[in-house]
């Protein structure tokens, strides 16, 4: 059976669903009017020290928040595309200076990515980067598991994620889109960014699904 009839039948059986409220969508939908109505203005911008921009398309609580928790802890990776069309505009809108030429994201550490199955900062990247019409790749890797930053405080969550990441790949003279799930305190961003910045990147950039702050 050819591929794109077997994606129709699938969509019949399993409609796509809103990520955020579980309605049924349309095939051309990647979220619901009605989600779009209540929750289409909480994009922004956040400005971390460093300088670092940090676009953002959801407040951290409610639906957005349920979603990213399906979406991260219980396997709901189809989400990833919804989240992207959001991270697309989020971008556009708010950080309309940025030059970037490459995608990458977080990157969780080869036991913790293997306990997970996927690395949800990634899917989400690579969704992007098709959209945005820019590669993705992977120009950063942690090599050692820290302790998980939300159990933190903030004043031990830039400690704990100091000399974590590794550089990889092509870094120096690119523009570079850094995209992860959520920003709380900024601390995981601005260390990559500073790996990235230090390795010779042109300019660092942030998108995350929420703001947790
Ligand atoms: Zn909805």
């Amino acid at each position: 059976m050819p591929p794109n009839i077997l994606n129709r039948l699938c969509r019949l059986v399993y409609p796509p669903r809103c990520p955020y409220c579980q309605r049924v969508l349309t095939c051309e939908e990647s979220w619901c009017p009605s989600c779009r109505e209540l929750l289409g203005g909480q994009d922004g911008v956040r400005s971390l020290p460093g300088p670092l921009l940090c676009a953002y398309s959801f407040v951290y609580k409610g639906c957005p928040r349920d979603a990213v928790l399906r979406y991260k802890f219980y396997g709901r990776k189809e989400y990833a595309h919804a989240f992207a069309v959001r991270g697309q505009e989020s971008v556009q809108r708010h950080l309309p200076y940025a030059s970037f030429s490459v995608v990458t994201c977080v990157p969780l550490s080869r036991a913790r990515r293997k306990e997970r199955g996927y690395n949800q900062a990634e899917l989400y990247a690579r969704e992007l980067a098709k959209l945005l019409d820019a590669p993705y790749e992977e120009l950063l890797r942690k090599d050692c598991e820290n302790r998980i930053q939300h159990s933190l405080g903030r004043d031990e969550r830039s400690r704990n994620v100091q000399g974590v990441y590794s550089p990889q790949g092509a870094i120096a003279g690119r523009g570079i889109l850094l995209c992860d799930d959520i920003v709380t305190s900024g601390a995981t961003l601005r260390e990559c960014a500073r790996v990235l910045l230090e390795n010779g990147a042109k300019q660092v950039c942030c998108v995350v699904i929420a703001n947790a702050n």
